[in-house]
C-alpha cells in the first residue's frame, strides 16, 4: 500500500502533524521507535503550554496517545533506518519492513548528549541517569548531582529537590544558561546548591557511583549524577540522502520543507530559535497542512 504521508517520530511535532493530516483526510502512517510523546515522557512538569497550567510530561504524552487512537491513526513501533527516493514516491525502510509514501514528515527530535568523562559508561544505570523523572525516586533522601547549566538541568533539579536530600548543580562555566525565572526559583530552594566553574574530571565508586571528581580538585559526594548537557538531532538514518543541514540540524523553508522535495521536517530536529512543545506542535500542524495542499494542488 502507498501512503499519502508517513510521519517519522511521535513526539509533539509528529503527533500534531498526524492530527492535522488525518483530520484533513490523508492516508497516513506514523512510525515511532519508542513511545508516543517522545521527550515528554522524560519531563516532570510542564507549565508553559497554553491552556494547561501544569501537567506531567507522561500525562500529556498519554493524552496524545489517546488522541491518536481516537482518530484511528496507525502507529508502527519500528525504527526508521533509511529513506530511498524513487521517481514518484519514497521508500521508508525500518528495522522490520519497507513502506511506500508520497510525502514524509521527519519529526525525530533530538537525543540528549552523552556524558564523556572517565567511568561514565561504567556507572550508567548505576548512578548515571539521563532522566530525573524515571530514576529520581531511586535516590530518595540521598545526595545527588545534576550536570548542565540550561533550562532542562534547572527544571529537573527542582523536581529532584523534592525527593532527594541535596541537589548539587555542576556548571562548567561561570554562569548558567537557564532562564532567569528558573534560576531565581532554584536559588530559593534550600537543598539546591549551584557550583560554577565545575568541570567533571572523572566519576568514582566501587560498584556504583559514590562521588564526582572535579578538575578544580574538589570532590562531590553523590549517589547519582543526572546529565543535561545539550542535545543532538537523531538523524543518522538520513546519511544516504543529500539533505541540507547546519550543525547537524535540518534546514527547512517557511513551509517546513527540507531541501528534498516532498520531505518535510518539524520540531527539535530543525534549525530554529527555540525548542519547545508549542513550537514543535505548531510546526507539525503547518507542515501537515502544506502536505495536504500539495496533494490537492500537485501542479504548484
Ligand atoms: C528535561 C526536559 C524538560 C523539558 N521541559 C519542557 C517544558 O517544560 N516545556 C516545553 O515546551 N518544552 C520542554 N522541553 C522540550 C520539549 O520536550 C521538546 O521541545 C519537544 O519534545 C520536541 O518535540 P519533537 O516531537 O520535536 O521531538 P521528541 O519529543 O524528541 O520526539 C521525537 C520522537 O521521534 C522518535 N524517533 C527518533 N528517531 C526515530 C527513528 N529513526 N525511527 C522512529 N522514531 C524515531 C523518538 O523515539 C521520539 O519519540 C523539555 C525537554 C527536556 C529534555
Amino acid at each position: 500500500m502507498k501512503y499519502d504521508l508517513i510521519i517519522i517520530g511521535a513526539g509533539p511535532a509528529g503527533v500534531a502533524a498526524a492530527i492535522y493530516a488525518k483530520r484533513s483526510g490523508l492516508n497516513i502512517l506514523i512510525i515511532e521507535k519508542n513511545m508516543v510523546g517522545g521527550l515528554l515522557n522524560n519531563i516532570n512538569s510542564i507549565e508553559n503550554y497554553p491552556g494547561i497550567k501544569n501537567i506531567s510530561g507522561p500525562d500529556l504524552a498519554f493524552n496524545m496517545f489517546e488522541q491518536l487512537k481516537n482518530l484511528n491513526i496507525k502507529i508502527q513501533k519500528e525504527e526508521v533506518l533509511d529513506i530511498k527516493l524513487e521517481d514518484n514516491f519514497k521508500k521508508v525502510i525500518t528495522n522490520k519492513d519497507t513502506y511506500f509514501t508520497k510525502y514524509i514528515i521527519l519529526a525525530t527530535g533530538r537525543a540528549t548528549n552523552k556524558l564523556n568523562v572517565l567511568n561514565a559508561d561504567k556507572f550508567l544505570h548505576k548512578g548515571i541517569s539521563y532522566c530525573a523523572i524515571c530514576d529520581g525516586n531511586l535516590y530518595k533522601d540521598q545526595e545527588v548531582c545534576v550536570v548542565g547549566g540550561g533550562d532542562s538541568a534547572f527544571q529537573e533539579s527542582l523536581y529532584l529537590a523534592n525527593i532527594c536530600s541535596k541537589v548539587t548543580i555542576l556548571i562548567r562555566k561561570n554562569k548558567a544558561r537557564a532562564k532567569k525565572e528558573l534560576l531565581n526559583r532554584v536559588k530559593e530552594i534550600k537543598n539546591i546548591e549551584i557550583l560554577y566553574n565545575s568541570s567533571i574530571e572523572r566519576l568514582d565508586g566501587k560498584d556504583k557511583l559514590e562521588s564526582v571528581q572535579l578538575t578544580n580538585g574538589n570532590t562531590i559526594k553523590c549517589l547519582a549524577l543526572f546529565v543535561y548537557i545539550g542535545f543532538l538531532p537523531s538523524l543518522a538514518f538520513l546519511d544516504n540522502l543529500d539533505i541540507a543541514m547546519e550543525n547537524n540540524y535540518l534546514i527547512v523553508d517557511n513551509n517546513y520543507e527540507t531541501s528534498i522535495e516532498g520531505i518535510y521536517a518539524v520540531g527539535d530536529n530543525i534549525k530554529q530559535q527555540i525548542y519547545q512543545i508549542v513550537t514543535a506542535a505548531s510546526a507539525g500542524a503547518v507542515a501537515a497542512t502544506n502536505v495536504f495542499n500539495e496533494l490537492k494542488n500537485p501542479q504548484k
